[in-house]
């Protein structure tokens, strides 16, 4: 896995302050994506164990609401993710964890692959940025088609829950 870079405090990205991972690598191609850049999966630094460190160091911060998992496509990232993810868990299993995703809702339930870092996962802004339903006041997303997922209610009830409008 590559990434264009960790950002210790960011409140763009979910709510409070929260560890952001831009991880590397995307196919959606959505028209005036916020980070043309990180689409290519070689742009980037490798990711290696002293990231991990350094990512979990931050979110066991007293200050640190969570983890943001965002690039990029994190679920075209589940193989590099997945340790990530299971590392900030042990350390700080308080933490909440948000994930973005061009995909939808409904093609990442039905991908094993990807399903398995979704059930690691608290909050999901799930779609791809639709450039024509942008508006900037929306709170932790880009476009009015995007929604912000209650991952556990979701699966447990076997549909779509949002976690606030
Ligand atoms: S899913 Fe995100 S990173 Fe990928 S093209 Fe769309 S806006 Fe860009």
């Amino acid at each position: 896995m590559r990434y264009g870079q960790i950002r210790q405090y960011d409140i763009a990205n979910g709510e409070g302050i929260r560890t952001s991972i831009f991880v590397t690598g995307c196919t959606h191609g959505c028209y005036n994506c916020f980070n043309e850049e990180y689409q290519d999966f070689n742009a980037g630094k490798e990711w290696t164990e002293a990231e991990t460190e350094l990512v979990v160091s931050y979110v066991s911060n007293i200050n640190c609401a969570g983890l943001t998992l965002l690039g990029g496509e994190p679920f075209q990232n589940v193989d590099g993710l997945l340790p990530v993810v299971e590392a900030v868990r042990q350390a700080a299993p308080e933490k909440k964890i948000w994930a973005y995703s061009g995909y939808l809702w409904e093609d990442i339930i039905t991908d094993s692959q990807r399903r398995s870092l979704l059930e690691r996962v608290d909050i999901l802004v799930d779609g791809r940025f639709v450039d024509a339903l942008k508006d900037p006041s929306l709170r932790f997303r880009g476009s009015s088609n995007q929604r912000i997922i209650d991952v556990k209610a979701s699966l447990t009830s076997n549909t779509v829950v949002l976690a606030m409008e």
